[in-house]
């Protein structure tokens, strides 16, 4: 089995934009290209306040939730931060195989912050199964579901961890290490998420049938001053 190096490790965070567009993905990461708009700095602003690492809360349930936690696979070759990871005493909740922690028994849930609504696509629920699966291999436990908690509806979802998931999830790592190993970025496709890509102005050259390597090269090319 490939274990990557430190130097090798993709951003955790990015699992999410290649889902949507492997093109954007390949803007931001491969192409360091990055523009906010609204939506992508109130998502910033919300895990500013969700995954702060020194709260360590314990509510008043048994449940212990950890914030920020830092995470790294190097089967994967990702590294980043869980918003959250709720540890549940074991037996009480039926997340998966139980962690030993300190002595103590748990299950662990990982939860995801957005700020939007739920959505059509797998792409957030993509991104906490990238955090199970990186769990699974730093603590040798098992995670059984996931949640995301959406923020414009107050709402936490839960799921499954499905074999289909993770299939995805390690698919999806593979073809974005290919990418950056080959400083690939694909050629843009218009479609309806476009719309809310903060990346559009970057991308329009290319959707309006430009080479997207020709306009990086003009626009990264050195000035005379
Ligand atoms: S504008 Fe559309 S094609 Fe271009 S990066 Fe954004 S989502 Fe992808």
């Amino acid at each position: 089995m490939k274990l990557y190096t430190d130097e090798e490790m993709l951003m955790l965070s990015g699992v999410q934009h290649y889902a949507v567009c492997p093109r954007q993905w390949g803007l931001s990461y491969v192409g360091m290209q990055w523009e906010d708009n609204r939506l992508t700095a109130e998502g910033t602003l919300l895990h500013s306040r969700v995954d702060n690492p020194r709260t360590r809360r314990r509510n008043a349930s048994p449940v212990v939730t950890l914030r920020g936690l830092r995470l790294a696979s190097h089967t994967l070759g990702v590294s980043g931060i869980a918003d959250a990871v709720e540890l549940t005493p074991f037996p009480g909740a039926p997340h998966g195989k139980e962690a030993l922690i300190n002595s103590r028994k748990f299950t662990a849930l990982p939860i995801e912050y957005k700020r939007g609504k739920r959505k059509t696509n797998d792409c957030d629920r993509l991104q906490v199964t990238a955090q199970a699966m990186i769990l699974e291999e730093m603590l040798g436990i098992s995670i059984e579901k996931g949640a995301v908690f959406y923020w414009e509806e107050r709402l936490r979802e839960y799921f499954d961890i499905t074999p289909q998931l993770r299939t995805d999830v390690r698919r999806m790592f593979f073809h974005m290490h290919e990418m950056m190993r080959g400083g690939i970025i694909p050629a843009a496709q218009k479609k309806p998420c476009c719309r809310s890509c903060s990346l559009i102005d970057l991308c329009i050259p290319a959707i309006s049938g430009k080479s997207v390597d020709k306009y990086l090269e003009k626009i990264l090319a050195p000035t005379d001053d």
